[in-house]
């Protein structure tokens, strides 16, 4: 263990922290320009109802299109675009392009979209984003936004008068990640969260440890008793959709049907399904 600690010792004064400071810097400098640039395309991933297997909308999942190094995950720039503010320029391009490429879909099909912690400090966040429903004529009713207990943890004065903002446009609110945050079944009660999202560590353990199977079973009966819809994110096969559906009326999300998808792939499923109307891309790649 000595030599162990002695080699990170040797690799820290190497200069393990500069590199990371470096490599910092250069994403940062790649979303000034790469925001702007219209680098940052949202992505879609389909959310069934389990039940019925009916898709009824789609998660809006950020990418990073870079002209060199190709599609980047959010993992390698959100937090950075947290900790220099870009985020809310960031939100604001990928929500504006999913509303405009959405708007023309089945009516039936509503969007999903991350909100950060560091978003839930701006007291304007709700007229922003009711100004860009404005904009891009997407209906309320078809917008649901994600917030992770960690964003109240924070901020629950100002998350509570945004939520109330949204809420009074009609915008649907989930709480994202449920069961990895603080103090969950207090926000529960200080909050009207429209829906619960069942984070994926405990839906892909469903099957290996009964403890994540009790979790799941008792996230499901939480929600159902105070009438809010559940949804299971990472479901990756059949057995675990399968034993989701023994547990209760929910929907849920995640590999087993479908990856997140560029526009084209998501407009191809859409098609396939006849919940396009008729609209040409090129009108809609104009409009963006
Ligand atoms: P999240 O909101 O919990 O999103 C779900 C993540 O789980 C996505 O990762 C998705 O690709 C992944 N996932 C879905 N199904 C499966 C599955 O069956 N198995 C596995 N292993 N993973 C699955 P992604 O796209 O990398 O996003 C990671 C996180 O980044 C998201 O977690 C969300 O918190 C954040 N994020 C993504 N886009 C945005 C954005 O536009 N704004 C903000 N503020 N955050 C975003
Ligand atoms: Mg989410
Ligand atoms: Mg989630
Ligand atoms: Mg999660």
């Amino acid at each position: 263990a000595a030599k162990r600690q002695g080699k990170n010792r040797a690799v820290w004064f190497d200069g393990s922290m500069e590199r990371l400071l470096e490599e910092r810097n250069r994403v940062e400098a790649g979303m000034r320009q790469g925001i702007p640039a219209g680098e940052f395309a949202p992505y879609y991933e389909p959310q069934v109802d389990l039940m019925t297997g009916r898709l009824h909308g789609f998660e809006v999942l950020a990418r990073w299109e870079h002209p060199e190094q190709g599609v980047i995950m959010p993992d390698q720039f959100i937090t950075v675009a947290e900790e220099c503010g870009l985020i809310a320029e960031l939100s604001e391009c990928v929500m504006r392009r999913a509303f405009i490429e959405g708007r023309d879909w089945d009516p039936q099909i509503s969007l999903s979209v991350n909100i950060s912690p560091a978003q839930l400090k701006d007291p304007w966040l709700a007229q922003k984003i009711i100004k860009l429903l404005t904009e891009t004529n997407f209906p309320a009713n078809r917008l649901e936004i994600e917030i992770t207990e960690t964003a109240l943890f924070d901020n629950l004065g100002i998350a509570q008068s945004i939520i109330t903002s949204l809420k009074n446009q009609g915008i649907r609110v989930a709480l994202d990640d449920f069961g990895t945050g603080y103090s969950s079944l207090a926000h529960l009660r200080a909050l009207p969260f429209d829906r619960i999202k069942i984070d994926r560590s405990f839906v892909t353990s469903i099957n290996k440890d009964s403890e994540s199977a009790a979790i799941v079973d008792a996230i499901t009966r939480l929600g159902t008793s105070l009438g809010m819809p559940i949804t299971a994110e990472g479901i990756e096969d059949e057995k675990i959709a399968d034993i989701l559906k023994g547990l209760g009326n929910m929907a849920g999300q995640g590999w087993h049907f479908g990856k997140p998808m560029a526009i084209g792939k998501t407009r191809r499923m859409l098609a396939d399904l006849d919940m396009l109307t008729a609209r040409s891309s090129e009108e809609i790649a104009k409009e963006a």
